[in-house]
Order: C-alpha cells, then structure tokens, then sequence
C-alpha cells in the first residue's frame, strides 16, 4: 500500500479560543512497504498526523490517500491501518486473548474459531502464547507493548501506524523490541509508519526520515541524507546525538570570526558562503578535537559514557557547547581545554531563515 498525504492541516480551537495549527499544510508520499519515521519535537503534530491517518482526527483540509484512492473521511474502521498507541490502549477488563482478538472485532466472515487460531498464530509470534488467559495489569510494560503490537498485527493492516510505541519501555527493553519490530515489518513487508523522539531509533530504524516542527515539514529523506545534508538549523540540531554546536560568526573572504577565535575556511566554502557576512557555524561534537593549540575554553561538564567522553565547554558564560572524545581524554572541570575544529566538516547557516548553506 502506498500512502499519500496532500496539503494535510489540522487546526484545532485553543483552550481560550483562538486557533492551534496541529498540522500545517503536510505533503508526504509513501512508497509501498516503506518504513517512514516521523520526528520533531512534542507538540509538532505527530500523534494529530497519525490520527488523521488512523481516521480517529478529521482533517481541516488536506487529502489523504492509499494506493491513489482517497480516505481523507472514511470511517476508521473502512481504512485497513492499525494504529499502536503510545499507551498501549489495552482493555483492562479483557484477556490478552480478548485484546489481540478486539483487533478483528468487525471481521463477521472469520469464526470463533478462526479468531482464536488467527490469535494464537499472532502470540507465537509475539512470543506471548503462554500469557493468553492473563489480565493487562498482570503484565510487564514490554508484554503489554507485545499485546499491543500483537493486536496491531492480527488485523493484517495494509499500513501500520506506530505512536511511540517503545517510549515507555527501560532503554535495554527498548532496543530489544526495536529490533523485534524491525523483523516483523521486513517479514511482512506492510507500509509503516512510526513516532518517535529517540534519535537513534529514527536513524537505525527508518526507511526515510521525516522531520516535523511546528506541524511543518522541515525534511524528509534517508538518513544519512538529513544527517549529512540537513535543509536548515532546526534539522541540524534536531538529528544527530550529541546535537551540533552553534556559533554565531561573521565571514568576510574566507575569514570565519567568531567572538572568541577564527579560523580560515576553504576556498570553495568561502565561495559559497559569499554575499552572506553574519551566519552560524555548525560543528557536530565529534569534529571537535582536543589539541595542544587551538581554541581555549573551560570545561564545565564531564560526561563518561564509557564508549567515549562527553566535554561540556563555555567560554565563561550561558552558551555549552559539547566534545565527543575518546574515554581516555578526561580533563578535570574547571580547567581550561583546548580544542580545534576540523574544518573539512562545518556546517554553515544563515542566521535570519535558518536555511542550510553549507553542508557536507
Ligand atoms: P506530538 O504528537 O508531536 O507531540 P500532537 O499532534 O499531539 O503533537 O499535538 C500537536 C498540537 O496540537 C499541540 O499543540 C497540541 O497541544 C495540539 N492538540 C492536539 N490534540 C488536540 C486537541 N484534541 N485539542 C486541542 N489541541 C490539540
Ligand atoms: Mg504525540
């Protein structure tokens, strides 16, 4: 099934009145079987996108689509997708049988039976079989995800929608049932779509990236593509873990001044960045390096991580800007450290629209 989103807003009446645009103006095309991961930060609309999609939030304007035909205000429960809740959703009353069969409720040609054959063929898979005849709060958060998703599954959507659904979950619990949905999507192949705010479950996970601000879509690509070639600051900061350093700075030939140092850029930077004189420099954590000469500032923060350090350096005031080293390099706080950039891999963006001008 392909997926296809045309001019998608949303716009909901504020607590005070006024108006809360949710989603403003969403075009996105899904390829079939296409695992898409929405980002952006809460309240940038994923969860109304989702909806929308799920049928469960009508649209202000906007279309939406599967395979071509249109959906935009069909009932939820005309439209093939399943939706994984953030929360599960589980009916607290009812089995874990009775949850995951609640996913074929409207299915009158399938028999009891048949429900309860198609339901045990789905807690096999979810490795769940023995937890059958127990009640939701009888289960741990990563059995209950399993019913979820297992409920989801049954169904045999022609699209999967996924709202966060591993947020509740310890970190090591999480990437274990990251790797599980992943299997389940490359065996069965079904268009998904899938919500998070972990960054590097968007990056391991998605097909491509979509990266949402504000209901706005700010890109969508691979994710080496957005990661290498960010369409702005918003996108440069938002994907990527440690997130990019900022630094204000002037340009004039080739000279890059920033309040505290400058450094010489490249020819060919230099000559794109020309015409623009006020932009902001871009430099991911680990292209800055501890030096024996270079810039000097005070390490604030020491974070080991044990794969590598985090340094946390000011130049005396609010603004942190972060190095990724290796575990070895453990300066003590407080003391001054001195840092290079590698100039080969800077980013550049102008300062007013946030638009990309450099990138690598
Ligand atoms: P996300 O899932 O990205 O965190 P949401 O889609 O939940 O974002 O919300 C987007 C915006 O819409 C937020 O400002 C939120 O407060 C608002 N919103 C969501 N649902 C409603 C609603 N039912 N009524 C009013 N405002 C809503
Ligand atoms: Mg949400």
């Amino acid at each position: 099934m392909t997926v296809g989103i045309n001019g998608l807003t949303k716009i909901f009446e504020g607590p005070e009145g006024g108006e809360i645009v949710a989603v403003d103006d969403l075009d996105i095309d899904m390829e079939e079987g296409e695992f898409v991961v929405f980002v952006g930060p809460s309240g940038c609309g994923k969860t109304t996108t989702l909806r929308c999609i799920a049928g469960l939030e009508s649209p202000t304007s906007g279309e939406i689509t599967l395979n071509g035909e249109e959906i935009t205000y069909e009932e939820p429960q005309n439209r093939n997708i399943a939706m994984v809740f953030q929360n599960y959703a589980l009916y607290p009353h009812l089995t874990v049988r009775r949850n995951i069969g609640f996913g074929l409720k409207n299915r009158t040609d399938l028999s009891k039976e048949e429900i309860d054959e198609r339901v045990d063929e789905v807690a096999e898979l979810m490795g769940i079989s023995d937890l059958l005849e127990k009640n939701p709060a009888d289960l741990s958060g990563g059995q209950q995800q399993r019913v979820a998703t297992g409920r989801a599954i049954v169904r045999d959507p022609e699209v999967f929608l996924f709202d966060e659904p591993l947020s509740n979950l310890d970190a090591k619990l999480r990437k274990h049932m990251r790797t599980e949905i992943q299997r389940l999507q490359e065996q069965f192949g079904t268009t998904s779509i899938y919500v998070t705010h972990d960054q590097e479950e968007a990056m391991t996970m998605a097909d491509r990236i979509v990266v949402l601000n504000d209901g706005e879509l700010q890109q969508i690509g691979a994710p080496t593509d957005v990661y290498n070639n960010p369409a702005n600051r918003f996108v440069a900061s938002f994907v990527g873990e440690p997130a990019m350093n900022f630094f204000d700075v002037k340009h004039e030939n080739g000279r890059v001044e920033h309040e505290h140092f400058a450094l010489e850029i490249s020819d060919e930077m230099a000559e794109m960045l020309a015409g623009t004189e006020e932009l902001v420099m871009g430099v991911r954590p680990e292209d800055l390096e501890v030096a024996d000469d270079g810039i000097d500032m005070k390490l604030e923060v020491l974070e080991e991580l044990g794969s590598d350090n985090l340094l946390y350096l000011s130049f005396g005031d609010d603004e942190m800007y972060i190095v990724e080293t290796k575990p070895t390099v453990e300066p003590d706080v407080g003391e001054t450290v001195t840092v290079r950039i590698r100039e080969e891999n800077l980013y550049f963006f102008d300062d007013q629209t946030g638009q990309t001008i450099v990138a690598n």
